[in-house]
């Protein structure tokens, strides 16, 4: 019998997985339906010899030195700040928007303070910011908000912004300086050899088995385990008693071109009419030579793979409910995006996994094989 099943080879549950093994000496079988390690970060090499994301950009960022040196352990780090650009009436501009977005869209020299006026003459008074789209108003104004925003969240969430939780575009700040860095965090690299080249270090371990495509709604049935670690969506864990929970997919289209480059940046966003959201060039996040380049188109869709929780309030309600079940559950602990319906960035969900690890070892003994446990019988 494993001492642990864990459901689910991405972060989440390869964290888990990783900290039980090694800290715990207990034996993990790590199972996931798909035919790889890494979840939604999973990368690969395509046909042409070029390293993609399979399920889209994934740039890691990180305020938490804790969670860089956990990950050091199984990677090193290529240094790489992550520029987007947005294609908007026909001109290729930095979001988040910044003073050379305002000056180039609309042919201005202004200077950082003007900036500051130009935004308080726009932006409209907000009593109470709530939704996604009131973040954005109250801040830019609403023409700056239809030509970045309305659009983009559209296509991205099927619903209008102003249906959306205010922490969906919060995500994206304004500034009135040049910086035209995507993202402020002090940490900003990506693994050198790669995100699956990292998992495969984590679940390197002698006390680690694992299955793939293999779904936990019939290895349960023939498996024995004494524990669970769950990250997959959580209303599928409750056969969808009290309905089902929306996520968001997506569907990608990788397509590779004889040329070396395709555009100046990875990523260039999409808010104005074509169907997909983003065209990302790996290239760019890699610093792989090749002359060729591959890219990857998204189209948001309901149906597919689950992605993303949908941050309303109305979901968020029917969560807390299948949180309450969650809770009665002996023995088993839910982890990641999809089990607890969390718009997380990888970095947040090792900050869970390895809080929830920090949980598990203090509150549950060690099973018998388990090194805690011939610690504490010696
Ligand atoms: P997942 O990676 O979804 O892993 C869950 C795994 O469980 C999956 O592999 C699934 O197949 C498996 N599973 C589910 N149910 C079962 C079952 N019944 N049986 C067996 N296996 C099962 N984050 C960033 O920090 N930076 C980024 O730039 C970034 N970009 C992103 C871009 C896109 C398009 C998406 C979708 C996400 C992005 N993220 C980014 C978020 C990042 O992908 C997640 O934070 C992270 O991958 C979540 O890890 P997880 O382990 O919780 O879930
Ligand atoms: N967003 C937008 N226009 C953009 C970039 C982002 O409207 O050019 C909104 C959109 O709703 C998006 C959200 O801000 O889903 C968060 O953006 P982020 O880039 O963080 O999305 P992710 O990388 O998670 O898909």
């Amino acid at each position: 019998m494993f001492d642990w099943l864990v459901v689910g080879a991405g972060f989440a549950g390869s964290v888990l997985a990783e900290r039980i093994a090694s800290q715990r000496g207990e034996s993990v079988l790590i199972i996931d339906r798909r035919p790889h390690i890494g979840g939604n970060a999973y990368d690969c090499y395509d046909d042409a010899g070029i390293l993609i994301h399979q399920y889209g950009p994934h740039i890691f960022h990180t305020n938490a030195q804790s969670i860089v040196d956990y990950l050091s352990q199984f990677t090193d780090w290529r240094f790489y700040e992550h520029r987007v650009l947005a294609r908007v009436d026909g001109m290729l501009v930095p979001i988040p928007i910044n003073l050379d977005t305002i000056n180039r869209l609309y042919g201005l020299d202004l200077t950082s303070d003007q900036l500051e006026e130009f935004f308080a003459a726009r932006r409209e008074k907000v009593e109470e910011v709530r939704s996604a789209e009131d973040v954005v108003v109250s801040t830019v104004g609403r023409e700056l908000y239809e030509k970045f925003f309305r659009g983009y969240t559209r296509k991205q969430w099927g619903v209008d912004p102003s249906q959306l939780s205010k922490s969906v575009t919060a995500r994206v700040p304004t500034r009135t300086n040049r910086d035209d860095r995507y993202f402020g965090d002090s940490f900003q690299h990506m693994p050198a050899g790669g995100y699956t080249r990292m998992f495969q270090r984590m679940l390197s371990h002698p006390r680690i088995k694992m299955m793939l495509q293999a779904d936990f709604r019939e290895i349960k049935r023939q498996i024995p385990f004494r524990r669970l670690i769950y990250t997959g969506p959580i209303d599928e864990f409750f056969d969808f008693r009290l309905g089902r929970l929306p996520y968001r997919s997506l569907r990608f289209e990788h397509v590779t071109l004889d040329q070396e480059q395709f555009q100046p940046v990875a990523v260039v966003n999409y808010p104005q009419t074509e169907a997909y959201t983003r065209i990302t060039e790996y290239k760019h996040l890699t610093g792989q030579n090749h002359p060729q380049t591959s890219l990857t188109y998204e189209y948001p869709t309901d149906v597919g793979d689950p992605y993303y929780p949908v941050p309303r309030g109305e979901n968020e309600a029917l969560y807390k409910r299948y949180e309450a079940l969650a809770a009665q559950q002996p023995d088993v602990w839910f982890v990641g995006r999809l089990a607890t319906y969390r718009y997380y960035n990888m970095d947040q969900v090792v900050g869970q996994a390895l809080a929830t690890f920090a949980r598990i070892h203090k509150s549950v003994p060690a099973s018998s094989g388990g090194v805690a446990s011939r610690q504490a019988a010696e």
